[in-house]
């Protein structure tokens, strides 16, 4: 009789399991927003670094551990871009585990001159002065390329799949919905591009996260001695930017971390670009989503050349 009683209730709390939403955890905003697209009301998505909020300065607090642990599934962008420190996290929070950009093929960055110390990265991971997620091995910044998007996002479907099959039908029917989003971004970016030589498609920019949409779309991604996020340039450094972009022609310039209109004005001035509009690289900006995201680079970048 109890051990009767004790499987109906093992039954109960299966069902139970499944009514409720799979709670999932995402490292940062992009993957957050694909997976609810994907995930739709069948899923509770979390994210730990959130928009606007950057990736490369985040420390896992006790707080995001303790969401790790309560989560059902944990899903990484990989390739390097979670420190040690959170996949650490991640992985000891014992629960099904994926990094969205498996089966996809890295571009790969060499480390300054010394291919032998790949592993390096990691401990420049603690300098907030550089782009050190990506400093050497695989560049993990797959979401600019909408057409290797389609893989990702057939990585998260599988994952949530594989977690709660009952639901497959709905997951398959989204997934194939939002690749449909993906093959227009693709498609606007193709258009939008086609318009611009080739030899014009040039950008001088802040940023050295776009290699992947770089590739796609045969735009070349330039950042001068002195173009970092985190810094304005020196009189000196600003110099180089005005002669970089004097040389190659550049139309398309986004310096974001310049403020100071003097500089702005001497851009303006001496190399005869205006500099307006922000390009998005690791975060979505507020209520945006990855879509909305991809189309204002497109439209700023190719806007931007022309
Ligand atoms: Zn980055």
């Amino acid at each position: 009789m109890l051990r009767k009683f004790l499987f109906s209730l093992s039954l109960l709390s299966v069902s139970a399991a499944f009514a409720e939403p799979v709670k999932v955890v995402t490292s940062f905003s992009i993957l957050g927003d694909v997976t609810r697209e994907i995930g739709g009301d069948k899923v509770e998505v979390a994210e730990i670094v959130k928009a606007n909020q950057d990736m490369h300065i985040y420390r896992i607090t006790p707080q995001d551990a303790k969401r790790l642990k309560n989560s059902q599934l944990i899903l990484l962008n990989g390739k390097g871009f979670e420190s040690n420190e959170f996949v650490k996290a991640a992985k000891a929070a014992n629960v099904p585990l994926l990094n969205a950009t498996d089966h996809i093929e890295s571009i790969h960055h060499d480390d300054d001159d010394d291919d032998e110390h790949h592993h390096e990265h990691e401990h420049k991971h603690e300098d907030k002065h550089e782009h050190a997620h990506h400093h050497g091995g695989d560049d993990p910044h797959v979401w600019q390329d909408p057409v290797l998007m389609k893989q990702y996002t057939q990585n998260i479907a599988d994952a949530l799949i594989k977690i709660d099959p009952a639901n497959k039908d709905y997951y398959s029917g989204n997934l194939k919905k939002y690749q449909q989003k993906l093959d227009d971004l693709d498609a606007l970016a193709k258009k939008s591009f086609a318009a611009i030589p080739v030899e014009k498609r040039k950008v001088l920019t802040s940023h050295d996260s776009f290699a992947y949409f770089g590739a796609r779309y045969q735009v070349k991604f330039m950042a001068p001695q002195g173009v970092s996020e985190e810094s304005e340039p020196s009189a000196k450094q600003m110099a180089e930017i005005i002669r970089t972009v004097k040389r190659e022609n550049i139309r398309a310039v986004f310096v974001e971390n310049i403020s100071n209109p003097k500089l702005l004005n001497r851009l303006t001035r001496e190399a005869g670009v205006s500099v307006t509009g922000k390009l998005y690289s690791d975060a979505l900006p507020e209520n945006g989503s990855y879509v909305d995201m991809m189309k204002h680079n497109i439209e700023t970048l190719s806007g931007a050349m022309k």
